[in-house]
């Protein structure tokens, strides 16, 4: 098939949510029960927070209103000071430093190199008067967890993971996000389970859990109603009116859109992928685009792709290749080049003092091209993908062949 008789596709549009979400909507718009603690027990939202941890293999979760909601309930769920310092990787969302902002802390950003993982010697010079860390697998990518986990419980330092965009990948076989003391994950409708907006967050730890379900908004005793786990209860018991209430519940609609779609988990992260790897070997075919290699545990749950722009020496060649993807149908973004971009760390201007300079961040991000590959593409999307990816390399850079 030529590239004209193929539209591009379309990379944007979510897939249906499944049919056996609509008799339960139907239900929670008959009787009007939209709110988790209304019925006496077995609310769509505490169905789906037994169902998630199920599926991670964790003893809690708490259903909120979004991840950056998990994140900064995490952070309060600490215990930790106002003015409390958290590092994070400077390639991330800038909802993640919003949420340390947020919680009155203060964003202490380290180096991420060409692979777009934590530069893991930064991280180690950075870690000593840290008081938290929050680990953004960013669009999926896993830094090295073992160096990391083995840094920080040395340190005595808490680890939350941001595993927004990493449902389904998984690090020498374990779950993201249940790898650090609290997982927080997004069900906003760009990540791999889709309810428009929504948030959890998985823990073991029953004294954490107890502080975030009451600071999410549990109320008095609507508490009781999230399990009878005895250690929960004797922690919430602890906890009682001692701890503000944010209201950062979800409600009843959104679990009843998300359920369905656990058990089709497994299905988008194979398919997911299955296409990242058959790009991602097509665009390494290409002397100027490279796809970093993953680290050796990782198995990750890719829903976009990532690679590097190589040979590129100006920034005007970089936004010339971008153009011409463009112009074939296919919408590239420099993560460093795009104006405003969310996430560029020098666009976090929120953040209190002087932001840093980053140079191996800040030289990857002006490098590093982002284009989104859902699990429902076929076959012919990919190759329509590959071919404008490769031929917009070559009109910027000639055509030479392969490396
Ligand atoms: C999407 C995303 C977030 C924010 O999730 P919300 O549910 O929209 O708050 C945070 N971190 C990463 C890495 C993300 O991809």
């Amino acid at each position: 098939m030529s590239l004209d008789q193929v539209l591009a596709p379309n990379v944007y549009d979510a897939e249906p949510i499944p049919e056996a979400a609509r008799a339960e909507i139907d239900r929670l718009l008959m009787s009007g029960d939209l709110f988790r603690y209304t019925a006496p027990e077995n609310a769509p939202v505490a169905l789906l927070e037994r169902e998630f941890a199920d599926l991670l293999g964790t003893t809690y979760a708490l259903a909120v209103s979004s991840c950056s909601a998990a994140l900064f309930l995490s952070l309060e769920a600490l215990g930790l000071p106002k003015g409390a310092r958290v590092m994070i990787p400077a390639f991330t969302f800038a909802a993640v430093p919003s949420s340390i902002v947020h919680a009155g802390m203060q964003p202490v950003l380290c180096e991420v190199g060409e692979n777009y993982r934590i530069d893991t010697d930064d991280f180690r010079a950075k870690l000593p008067g840290v008081d938290a860390v929050i680990i953004s697998h960013m669009r999926g990518h896993t830094s090295d967890m073992d160096v990391i986990m083995e840094l920080c419980d040395a340190a005595g330092v808490p680890v939350i993971e941001d595993a927004a965009h990493s449902l389904g990948t998984t690090w020498n076989g374990r779950n993201i996000g249940t790898i650090g003391r609290v997982g927080c994950f997004s069900f906003q409708s760009y990540k791999l389970v889709n309810a428009g907006e929504g948030g959890i967050l998985v823990t073991d730890d029953a004294d954490l859990v107890a502080r975030a379900i009451i600071m999410s908004g549990a109320y008095e005793h609507t508490w009781k109603k999230h399990s009878d786990d005895g250690d929960l209860h004797a922690a919430v018991a602890r906890w009682q009116n001692k701890l503000p209430l944010y209201n950062l519940r979800m409600q009843n609609l959104s679990a009843a859109v998300i359920r369905p779609q656990l058990p089709e988990v497994a299905r988008r992260v194979r398919d997911g992928r299955a296409n990242h790897d058959y790009v991602a070997a097509a665009l390494n075919g290409s002397a100027w685009l490279n796809v970093p290699d993953p680290l050796g545990p990782e198995d990750r749950a890719p829903d976009s792709i990532q690679f590097n722009l190589e040979g590129f020496e100006s920034d005007a060649e970089a936004r010339a290749f971008a153009d011409a993807a463009a112009a074939r149908g296919v919408k590239v973004q420099v993560f460093g080049l795009s104006t405003d971009n969310a996430r560029a760390f020098w666009n976090w201007q929120f953040i209190p003092g002087d932001l840093p300079d980053l140079p191996r961040t800040r030289a990857m991000l002006m490098r590093a091209c982002d284009v989104r590959l859902p699990a429902r593409l076929t076959q012919p999307d990919l190759d329509y993908i590959i071919d404008a990816l490769l031929a917009a390399a070559e009109d910027v850079k000639g055509g030479t062949l392969a490396a």
